[in-house]
């Protein structure tokens, strides 16, 4: 058996087992080596029960105190009983288990392991695992579980059990390193390191194995834009685009004028198009900078000059809305251009029409989700691509946009705030344009963090707001309610809210399950301000602009993240109205006031960004959030940013000394980096 042979091969694994593999892309033994755990489970030492911290995973001894009780309906029962130490008592429930009733009522000292969350009565233990006898739990003290990522009839310890014997074929010719720059950075050889991604005996073992996978998997991406760069130096401008009158006159006409920091990106841009060589540009500006005025500017000018333009957004709600302001802006300018939307949601006989006019060059502003790098979507002379959002796509989408024309220019315009020299080399292939200056209307927006019994005062001035014109956003987390969470859900929220405002207030609701043309419906109605409170979850997270919204109040703040609290943030405070944003939170814990704090004292992007990383401190490894950004399997573009530097050198003097790759010592290394381009490209064409 080596890293090739099929999963089969091991024991216990026959073809049901290997089917529930395949489902999570488990083929072969080298395969599941590298399915590495989503987490860890740590079995800490038990605390106190006094000591038991809300939001934390937690262990504690106790005795059982009083009755055990089952209580609610045959769907879901809920188990209920205190365990009570020295120190306090502490309430615990499980859902559907109500034989525990029976089985734990026998006395004796018990240990649970759960996590503490607040509920309305107070702190609770939710569902936590039993070790009883309390010595159970002394078998697994201070060690780490790993935790896979699962489907549904595969067991964590199926994958356990299967992993275990998989390592006693690892095969050091796996290893893509060079060997010099596994002395060079001290890395662990890989057969040990590919053991402890699994089976760390500790903190510091895993986060050293974790480290080498890291740089690997960055050193790969990296090398593989410079490759794209390359390229790309060499396309030559197919697609000259001279300035038009048209964009001055529409320019003029425009209700505000251009920011100076909007002026200088706008001839950046120019600039490019009309060079010698294709564009690849990153215009990069924080939530509300105003990036969408220039995308719809470079795709006017494509337009105007006979060419297609097309931009791509990752939600349809999104994509809706820049089409429907391009439309307007035709329209109101009297621009003889033709916009198209194409999104999945589309019947087949709508987008067989919009293939049409695309492949006719009918339409020449094209505006759509991934539905436009489909295969049926022919683009008649597409000289420009836009995504919107990029840091919602891979590379990969990216290319496949561009790959529907013969070397078009392309422009990638994202929010996420991340350091020059971080974005020089994530966005290696691309020049980097900055809006760093917010539009002259603009107000800061006022924050508050408060505890749930606010509310009323936020209604009431949520009240006052509708009643002078203004709109609010309420997000929930969830879209309807659930038992095993205790979260605000938005179908009973905006029937609630609806009451709560007496009828005088028109509240509507939005969520992801919906239909998209309820989606469009309701998203039309909130911009023109027939529905006043929009309740929803984070599906309006990205690039929604209704400027005339000036409430966002965010329930249970504690759920999300902080980039992703401060993109919601960024729905208001669009236009010249003062706007307000109010984080509602269930949650006492420490580390969530300290958290929500930060966004609390800023408004900035950047700021929240690097606190966030303070607040988290460079040891978090198993707090690591993915921050999403450019899909890294391990990598966290933010917390390993010191790994990405590195691995960015490593790959500049790997290239100095052996440009095409081809020296025995880089062999594995390029064998590795073909597959991830073909593997890039297989994903594209999909
Ligand atoms: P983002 O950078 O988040 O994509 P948008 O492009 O959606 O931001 O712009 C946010 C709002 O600011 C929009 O309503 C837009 O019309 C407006 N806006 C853009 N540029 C300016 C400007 N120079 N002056 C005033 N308002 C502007
Ligand atoms: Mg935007």
């Amino acid at each position: 058996m080596n890293e090739r042979s099929k999963i089969s091969e091991l024991k216990g694994i026959g073809e049901k087992t290997e089917k529930l593999f395949e489902k999570i892309g488990v083929r072969t033994v080298g395969g599941l080596i590298r399915y590495y755990p989503r987490s860890y489970e740590i079995f800490e030492d038990p605390v106190p029960i006094a000591e038991a911290c809300e939001g934390r995973i937690c262990t504690v001894t106790g005795a059982v105190f009083g009755r055990i009780q089952v209580s609610g309906n045959r769907n879901m029962q809920v188990t209920t009983l205190y365990l009570k130490d020295l120190t306090g008592t502490l309430k615990v429930i499980w859902f559907r288990m109500p034989f525990l009733r029976n089985t734990l009522a026998k006395g004796g000292p018990l240990t649970l392991r759960g996590r503490i969350v607040r509920r309305r009565d107070g702190l609770v233990m939710e569902h936590p695992d039993i070790y009883c006898p309390s010595s159970k739990y002394e078998e697994k003290r201070n060690t780490m579980q790993p935790v896979y990522a699962l489907t549904a009839g595969l067991s964590n310890n199926t994958v356990i059990k299967a992993v275990r014997q998989a390592l006693g074929c690892v095969d050091a010719g796996q290893d893509i390193l060079p060997e010099s720059l596994v002395r060079m950075y001290g890395f662990m050889p890989y057969e040990n390191a590919v053991a402890k991604m699994h089976f760390p005996d500790g903190k510091d073992e895993f986060a050293e194995a974790r480290r080498r996978f890291v740089f690997e998997e960055f050193l790969v991406f990296v090398l593989s834009l410079r490759r794209l760069r390359d390229e790309e130096n060499r396309a030559e401008n197919r697609f000259v685009l001279r300035d038009q009158p048209e964009i001055g006159r529409f320019l003029e006409a425009l209700p505000y004028s251009l920011t100076g920091a909007q002026r200088r990106v706008w001839k950046e841009i120019k600039a490019d198009m009309q060079g010698g060589h294709v564009m690849s540009r990153l215009v990069q500006g924080d939530v509300g900078s105003g990036k969408t005025v220039i995308a719809f500017l470079a795709l006017l000018l494509a337009g105007l000059n006979g060419c297609q333009g097309a931009l791509m957004a990752p939600t349809e709600v999104l994509a809706r809305q820049h089409f429907e302001n391009i439309s307007g802006m035709l329209d109101k300018y009297g621009l003889p251009l033709k916009a198209e939307l194409l999104t999945g949601s589309m019947t087949a006989k709508q987008k067989k029409e919009a293939y049409g006019r695309i492949e006719s060059g009918e339409s020449s502003i094209i505006i759509g989700t991934h539905a436009l790098i489909q295969e049926k979507a022919v683009y008649k002379n597409l000289a420009l691509v836009v995504t919107d959002e990029q840091h919602r796509f891979g590379v990969k989408q990216r290319e496949a946009l561009a790959g529907k024309g013969n070397t078009p220019h392309i422009l990638v315009m994202s929010a996420t705030p991340i350091p020059r020299t971080l974005a020089i080399i994530l966005y290696g292939d691309l020049d980097i344009s900055v809006i760093d200056e917010m539009p002259k209307n603009r107000l800061p927006i006022k924050n508050c963090v408060v505890d749930t019994s606010y509310r009323k005062t936020a209604y009431e001035f949520m009240r006052k707001q509708t009643a002078a014109g203004r709109q609010c956003y309420v997000i929930c987390p969830m879209v309807e309610e659930s038992e095993a969470l205790d979260a605000e859900n938005v179908l009973d929220y905006s029937q609630m809210l609806a009451e709560a405002m007496g009828g005088q207030v028109r509240v509507g609701c939005l969520h992801g399950r919906m239909k998209q043309q309820e989606k469009d419906e309701i998203m039309d109605a909130f911009g023109k301000n027939e529905i006043q409170i929009l309740v929803s979850t984070t599906v309006i997270e990205v690039g929604i602009d209704v400027p005339n919204a000036s409430v966002i109040m965010i329930e249970n703040a504690e759920r999300f993240g902080l980039a992703q609290l401060h993109q919601l943030r960024g729905r208001v405070g669009r236009g010249k109205y003062q706007s307000y944003c109010i984080f509602m939170t269930g949650s006492k814990a420490k580390e969530t006031k300290e958290r929500l704090d930060i966004l609390n004292r800023s408004n900035d992007g950047f700021f929240i960004a690097g606190e966030d990383l303070r607040l988290r401190g460079p040891g978090d490894l198993f707090g690591i959030r993915q921050s999403g950004l450019m899909n890294f399997k391990l990598g966290d573009v933010f917390q390993d940013s010191s790994i990405l530097r590195q691995a960015a050198e490593a790959a500049g003097e790997i290239l100095r000394a052996d440009p095409e790759l081809s020296s025995p010592e880089n062999k594995k290394l390029s064998a590795a980096l073909e597959r991830y381009i073909t593997d890039q490209n297989l994903e594209a064409t999909l």
